[in-house]
């Protein structure tokens, strides 16, 4: 249990009723979750079931067809062909996604990566978001790579920049999509360390990962999906040692 589950704290993140197409497609047929303050939730599933979807549309990457997502201390955005621009501008501000592949900006430095979205877009001083810049590289080892290009980096070394970015934006919601599958297997260490000590700090997440292991040290909940729908869900030593449905039990057999 959670502190924040123990305390009775409300939800941070509440998501019912997602759905989405992609053409004929239907991607996510009816999603619903529950993120408290404090809480990692680990998405897990077989390729195509839909869980990097989900993270798009909390992000506001992707317009979902239907049902709503709401932050604890703002108005539930309900998705209609009429949800408005600001709609998804607002709900993009609440949380900060770390990509599989990065997605570092090739001609910027590493300082501008991450000073990028701070000052463009949520207009903060300059001087004040490199300081934090500076401070966040320091804490990840990454002080002395402030002025290299993304090139010059190792995947590791990106991923952690990434994941810099991402805290650097303030975000209620930290959203990993698979961070460490791009890895060579000896730099996965490095970016499961940061991210353990982001869980342990407190911070709110949604994980999308195939490494089991990992969900079950640092998740309060996971959640297994296939086919566009939630299958299971509940505490990870029961999901992925003891699951209750076939489904959920044939692909934690094949992983761990
Ligand atoms: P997962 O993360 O579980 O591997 P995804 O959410 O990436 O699954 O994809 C779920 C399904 O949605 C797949 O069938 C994929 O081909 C489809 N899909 C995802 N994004 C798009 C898109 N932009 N256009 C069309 N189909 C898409």
């Amino acid at each position: 249990m959670s502190p924040a589950e123990s305390s009775g704290a409300p939800a941070l993140l509440r998501v019912a009723g997602l759905k989405k197409a992609f053409g004929s497609n239907e991607v996510l047929k009816s999603i619903d979750l529950e993120v408290r303050p404090g809480e990692v939730l680990a998405l897990i599933g077989p390729s195509g079931s839909g869980k990097t979807t989900v993270l798009r549309c909390l992000n506001g990457l992707e317009r979902p067809d239907a049902g709503t997502v709401a932050f604890a201390d703002g108005p539930a955005v309900g998705f209609t062909p009429g949800t408005t621009k600001k709609e998804y501008e607002a709900l993009r501000t609440r949380s900060a996604m770390v990509f599989q592949n990065y997605n570092l900006f090739p001609h910027m430095s590493v300082l501008q990566n991450i000073i990028e979205g701070p000052i463009q877009v949520q207009k903060r001083k300059k001087a004040e978001v490199i300081a934090e810049a500076e401070a966040l590289l320091e804490r990840v080892g990454l002080a002395e790579k402030r002025d290299e290009h993304p090139y010059q980096l190792s995947g590791g070394q990106q991923q952690r920049v990434g994941i810099v970015r991402a805290l650097a934006l303030k975000p209620s919601l930290l959203l990993f999509d698979e961070p460490t599958s791009a890895l060579d297997p000896e730099l996965v260490g490095d970016v499961l360390k940061v991210i353990k000590e982001l869980a342990q700090e407190g911070w709110t997440m949604v994980m999308v990962t195939h490494e089991l292991a990992f969900a079950r040290e640092v998740a309060h909940e996971v959640v297994f999906m296939d086919g566009g729908v939630v299958v299971e869900r509940g505490h990870p030593d029961t999901v992925l040692r003891a699951p209750q449905q076939e489904r959920t039990r044939q692909f934690v057999h094949r992983l761990l």
